[in-house]
């Protein structure tokens, strides 16, 4: 998803001045506040000569996606030095570790349904957010995909905030809406102005019932054996407005029949100026509406890869299929 970093970034820098004067007050040793302050406030400056975002070395715009994980950035990430390159890269690394084990359990089945998903980062770490959790006590399974604004180091640290929101909340045993709705005002407290989530949270209970709430996100989509449904949206994303108030639909989900939530790594794919669209999800999903959710997923990868002439997806791509069997 594109960010509004560009258009934030100025009060984003104005905050952390703020911040860091307070801390530079009461600090004994502020020497290394100091310097992080005069970075900040050099970054403003180049704001308002209009140079911002310019590379100090070779006079082109800085990656975007570099500037956005480090927005006190001089130089293009071209230029760091053999070994700069190399421990990034092993930070890299690590952060794509932590960030998959925190994925939830693949390909299972419980409470009369089967789940699966399928998770891929465009780089190293994913600005997309997947998880699944079995209640055991009122036999439910919640189901969440979210897209968090951005790409790269920045998205990952708060598509790791966001697991942390959700995982400290199931306990409480709260409808779709409510959870997120408690997601949305901890994520306004805590984040960046500058990001934002879409995100579609459901729990699914044995009888079949499903209630889903979408805080903006790409419409999940109901596969019948006859018939095709988007779902609706009815929910402002998330960390957008501390008072957002969100609501859940209820609907029965008879046997063979799946839900499919997707992030716009797969509605956006595209080829050349041609993107994969939705009308194609529902095609493809109408056509294999009797695949398991494994199969169904694996499918959809495969029509991408034709649709896309394998070339390498630039967005993070997840999708998660829910089937009452
Ligand atoms: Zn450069």
């Amino acid at each position: 998803m594109e960010n509004l970093e560009y258009v934030n970034l100025r009060s984003q820098l104005n905050e952390r001045r703020i911040r860091l004067n307070k801390a530079i007050e009461v600090s004994i040793q502020p020497q290394h506040l100091v310097s992080l302050l005069q970075k900040v406030d050099s970054a403003l400056e180049k704001m308002d000569n209009g140079t911002y975002g310019i590379c100090e070395i070779c006079h082109e715009p800085i990656e975007k996606e570099w500037l956005a994980s480090d927005p006190l950035a001089n130089f293009c990430l071209a230029h760091l030095s053999e070994n700069e390159q190399k421990l990034l890269e092993q930070d890299l690394n690590l952060a794509a570790k932590i960030q998959s084990a925190l994925l939830p359990k693949n390909n299972f089945g419980s409470f009369g349904y089967e789940v699966s998903y399928h998770y891929q980062p465009a780089g190293p770490v994913s600005g997309d957010y997947c998880d699944i959790m079995i209640n055991e006590n009122d036999e439910s399974i919640l189901f969440i995909i979210g897209d968090i604004t951005g790409k790269g180091i920045a998205a990952s640290m708060l598509m790791t905030q966001l697991h942390a929101f959700v995982h400290s909340m199931i306990g409480l045993n709260l409808s779709a809406h409510v959870l997120i709705e408690r997601v949305n005002r901890l994520f306004c407290e805590s984040s960046l102005y500058s990001h934002f989530v879409t995100m579609v949270c459901g729990r699914a209970y044995k009888n079949g019932m499903v209630e889903i709430c979408n805080a903006g996100h790409c419409l999940p989509v109901l596969i019948k054996k006859n018939e095709i449904i988007n779902l609706d949206s009815n929910g402002m994303p998330v960390g957008l407005f501390q008072t957002g108030t969100y609501f859940s639909n209820q609907l029965k989900l008879e046997k063979d029949e799946t839900i499919l939530l997707y992030t716009d790594g797969l509605s956006e794919a595209n080829f050349g100026s041609e993107e994969y669209g939705t009308d194609r999800i529902n095609i493809v999903a109408s056509k294999n509406f009797s695949k398991s959710p494994n199969d169904l997923i694996n499918t959809f990868l495969s029509d991408i890869s034709s649709f896309t002439k394998n070339s390498h997806l630039r967005d993070d791509l997840t999708m998660l299929a829910i089937r009452r069997s």
